[in-house]
Parts: structure tokens; C-alpha cells; sequence
């Protein structure tokens, strides 16, 4: 592997400020999706180690807490300045670990870092509030408090940015944190906890456990020194962590799974539909929970956008990330490859059109063609589940169809897309979409001043904006008689 610091690569979890190997030697290996290489590996960890991580983490939370917010904000500030230093390197372990192209890698460094200096900042403002009395002899103040130890639990698409965008709000509110990354991805949040380390961030306060995500799971919910946890996955997954944490009764934050309708009017003109739905489909490979899984475009150019969307979909660059001009990269594991396959053969079955790839790539391993199917119904289940891949299903709609209907006919809730340039459509439509995030006539929209999250079963609670404290702090009301 060629880093310019290659201290940064650690094959050890990070407990306590110290680097640790499993108590009886068990690791697993980290392989390459691109060409199935080991890269190297991890401490196979369980509960016992966990429990070990979050008692160190609630011993650490007595003296952080006691620090001023300003004093967070310097260490949180290091933090960011040395992510951004070794913004190469961190970016190259990425792509060997996931497989994302280089550029985008790089991308999501800058997006991770921006949410720990948001956070260095904000939390300077976790600020309360006094409340006009109720009663005549009594003055009412509100203050905000960290919620105490946390844990969070991070998916494999985006190793880096779900940690920073989870533990920078916890240490900034002045909480602890006890992080388990996705078993195919450690090495980025190892990386990060290197630079945590060497910005100062005192032993104990930021944690990273690798190792079975059910047994290190377990011991997080049911754990009650564990205050608050947050988790990033798929929606079925946050189901039984919100099942196994019901005893210990904690804070949940859960950023779950997405189906994202992207929906595309004649009058923005097609080439810009094609633009955008492009970026919103096809990013780290479709999977995404951003991802545009049922794109919506209406009939008066229906032909025209599936000609010039097939066409572009059919020239991306499919190849190892690390080479510079590659548009996608491999798919995380065979399991991702064969639901690609299955939403294919599914939809084929049942009457849609195949545009153009609709196989596993020449390249071999986990590589897929860019895919996009016509006339997709409600009968498919592209149209029902999460593809998580590079398969682009398109629905075609009338001015008297309910398209705000037919989007929310879904359990999920996260993003959606509306390209328009009529403004009382956009108005209107906005607020009939039954989604936590609307993006209108662009896909990118997220960012640390942006409150992310969803509604119905794509999840609970908001990650970044001034409202990613909430989730790591609690109100105390007190009441003074004068
Ligand atoms: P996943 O299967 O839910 O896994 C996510 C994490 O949970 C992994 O670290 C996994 O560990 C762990 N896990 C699995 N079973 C567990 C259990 N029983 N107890 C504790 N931990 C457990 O999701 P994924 O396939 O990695 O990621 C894709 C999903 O994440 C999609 O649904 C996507 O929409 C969603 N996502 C949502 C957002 C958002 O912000 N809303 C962002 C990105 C992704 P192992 O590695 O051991 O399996």
C-alpha cells in the first residue's frame, strides 16, 4: 500500500487510548472489493472488550465533560486540521477498502472533516434557555446537558463521514463514544482514531471496536452505562438494535435505509434530468441511501430521457477506483452483485424493458454493468426494495397521475428529488412528499450545516445542522425560589 504516513494504517482496535489485539488472537481479513487482495486485518472483538472500551469511556466522560466547550472545540479543531493533512492517504484507504473511485474518496474526506469542525464550533452554542415563570416567586432555567457515554454502529458505503458526522457531535456536546465501524471497512475509522489520538483527544473518549457486529452490537444496547446510540444501516438491521436496546431504555438516533424517488418534469429540459439523475443513481456504485431507486419522468419526454440517459449510463467507466478517470467502481460483497441480478431478472419477468447493461461487468469480481430498465411497475420489486446498486429503474407519469402518491408509496422516507423549474409545483409538491430531505433541481444537498435524516421507517432523529446535538444531549429543568 503506498501512503505517504503509513502510521496511519492500524491493524489493531483503539481502546482506551491504546492499540489492542483480541484477547485470544482471532482477526479477520479485509479484503480489497476490487480485486479480492487482503488488504490486511482487524481484532475479531466481542463482548468482553466492549464492555472494556465502554467502561474506559464512561471513566473519560467525568474529565471531559468538566471541559470548557472551547477546550472541545480546540481538540476537535486539531482533529479536522490533521484529517485534512493526511487527506491523500485517507482517501486511498478508502478506495482499497471500498472500492469507491479515488475522487469520490476524496470528496467524502472533505465532507467527514467539514462535520468535525461544524461540530468544534456548534458545540460552543449548546446553549439552554430561561422561561418566563408560571409562578410568582420562582425563576425557570433550562440547560443542556451531555447525555453521557455513546455508541454508534457504521455502514460500510460511507466508512468515514458516518463516524465523523456521529462521534464529533458526541465529543462536541461532551459525551464519550464507543464506535464499531462495518466489518468490511475498519481501516478508515482506525485512521481516524490514529488522528484523534495524535490531536490530543484524551484516552478513553473516542473508542473503535472491530469485530462481529452481532456480539459488540449486543453489548451496546443492552449495556446501560451506553446513554445514546447511534446507528447508520439498513432499516431491518436498526429494527432488532431497537428491539435489543428497549430494556436499557437509551437515546436512538437510527439513519436507516432509503428509496429515494427522483421525479423529472418536461420543463427543466432533458439534458439536465439526464445530468442529475446520472449523479443521484449512479454515486459509490448506487449504493446509497440517497440513491435514486425509482426515477419518475414524465410522459412528454419519457423517450427521449431513456435514449440520452441509456446512452450516458452505457459510456461510464467501470475499474479498479485507484485509477483516476473510473466512474464506478466494484459492488461491496457477491450478496450486493446478486440483488443487482435479481431486481433485473425480476423486473425483466414482469414486463420492463432492458436499456442497456443489465449484467455482471467483462472485469470480472464484483463489477456491474450501469444499468437502466424501462417501464418499471409496482409489481417489481426494484420498485418496492432498495436496490443498492448500479440499476436504475424508470417509471413513466401523466399530468393527471398522483405523482406525490405514487412517491410516497413506500415504507421509507429519506430523500426524494424534484426537477422543475415551475415554482408553485415544486412548493406544493414538496410539501406533499412524505420524505425527510427534498432536494429540488440537484442531487448534491447534504453538508454539516443540513439536518440529515428521515421519516417513516428510514429512521428516527437528525445527524448534523445545529440540531445533531440534540441527539447527544438531554434537557435539565431547574426551578429556583428567589
Ligand atoms: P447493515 O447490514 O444494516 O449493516 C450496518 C452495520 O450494522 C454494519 O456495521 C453491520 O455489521 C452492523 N450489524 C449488522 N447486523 C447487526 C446486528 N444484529 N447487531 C449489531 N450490528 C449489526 O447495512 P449495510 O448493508 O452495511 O449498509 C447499507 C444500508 O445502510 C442501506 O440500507 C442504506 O440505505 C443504509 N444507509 C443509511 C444511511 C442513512 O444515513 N440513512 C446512510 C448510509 C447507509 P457487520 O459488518 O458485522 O455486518
Amino acid at each position: 500500500m503506498h501512503l505517504f504516513n503509513t502510521g496511519l494504517f492500524r491493524e489493531q482496535a483503539y481502546v482506551n487510548g491504546e492499540w489492542i489485539s483480541a484477547a485470544g488472537g482471532e482477526s479477520i481479513e479485509v479484503t480489497n472489493p476490487a480485486d479480492g487482495q487482503v488488504i490486511g486485518q482487524v481484532p475479531m472483538l466481542g463482548e468482553p472488550e466492549t464492555r472494556d472500551a465502554i467502561d474506559a469511556a464512561a471513566r473519560a466522560f467525568v474529565s471531559w465533560r468538566a471541559l470548557l466547550p472551547h477546550e472541545r472545540g480546540v481538540l476537535l479543531e486539531t482533529w479536522y486540521r490533521l484529517l485534512l493533512s493526511h487527506r491523500e492517504d485517507l482517501a486511498r484507504i478508502m478506495t482499497l477498502e471500498q472500492g469507491k473511485p479515488l475522487a469520490d474518496s476524496r470528496n467524502e474526506i472533505d465532507y467527514a472533516s467539514g462535520f468535525i469542525k461544524w461540530f468544534a464550533e456548534e458545540g460552543r452554542r449548546m446553549n439552554g434557555e430561561t422561561i418566563a415563570s408560571h409562578l410568582p416567586d420562582r425563576r425557570l432555567f433550562v440547560y443542556r446537558e451531555p447525555i453521557g457515554v455513546t455508541a454508534c454502529i457504521t455502514p460500510w458505503n460511507f466508512p468515514s463521514a458516518m463516524m465523523t458526522r456521529k462521534a464529533s457531535a458526541a465529543l462536541a456536546a461532551g459525551c464519550t463514544m464507543v464506535a464499531r465501524p462495518a466489518i468490511e471497512t475498519p481501516f478508515s475509522a482506525l485512521a481516524l482514531a490514529e488522528l484523534s489520538n495524535r490531536a490530543g483527544i484524551p484516552p478513553g473518549v473516542f473508542s473503535v471496536v472491530t469485530g462481529s457486529g452481532r456480539k459488540i452490537g449486543a453489548e451496546l444496547c443492552t449495556n446501560p452505562q451506553v446513554r445514546a446510540l447511534s446507528f447508520t444501516g439498513s432499516t431491518e438491521v436498526g429494527r432488532v438494535l431497537l428491539r435489543q436496546s428497549a430494556d436499557s431504555v437509551k437515546k436512538m438516533s437510527m439513519e436507516l435505509g432509503g428509496h429515494a424517488p427522483f421525479i423529472g418534469y418536461p420543463d427543466v429540459g432533458v439534458e439536465r434530468l439526464v445530468e442529475g439523475a446520472i449523479t443521484a443513481k449512479f454515486q459509490t456504485c448506487g449504493q446509497d441511501c440517497l440513491a435514486a431507486n425509482r426515477i419518475y419522468i414524465h410522459r412528454d419526454i419519457y423517450d427521449d430521457f431513456l435514449e440520452k440517459f441509456s446512452r450516458k449510463t452505457g459510456s461510464m467507466k467501470i475499474g479498479n477506483g485507484l485509477t483516476e478517470d473510473v466512474d464506478l467502481g466494484p459492488l461491496m460483497n457477491e450478496e450486493a452483485v446478486h440483488k443487482a441480478e435479481q431486481h433485473i431478472e425480476d423486473a425483466l419477468s414482469k414486463g420492463a424493458r432492458l436499456m442497456t447493461g443489465g449484467n455482471r461487468s467483462k472485469k470480472g469480481g464484483l463489477f456491474f454493468e450501469p444499468t437502466v430498465l424501462a417501464d418499471i411497475g409496482p409489481d417489481m420489486a426494484i420498485y418496492r426494495e432498495e436496490t443498492f446498486g448500479p440499476v436504475a429503474g424508470v417509471t413513466p407519469f401523466d399530468d393527471n397521475d398522483d405523482i406525490a402518491a405514487m412517491a410516497n408509496d413506500s415504507e421509507y422516507g429519506l430523500a426524494s428529488y424534484i426537477y422543475s423549474d415551475n415554482l408553485s409545483r415544486v412548493h406544493r409538491l414538496s410539501s406533499a412528499l412524505e420524505y425527510g430531505m427534498v432536494a429540488v433541481n440537484c442531487v448534491k444537498m447534504t453538508g454539516p450545516p443540513a439536518p440529515f435524516g428521515g421519516v417513516k421507517q428510514s429512521g428516527l432523529g437528525r445527524e448534523g445542522s445545529t440540531h445533531g446535538l440534540d441527539e447527544y444531549s438531554e434537557l435539565k429543568y431547574v426551578c429556583i425560589q428567589v
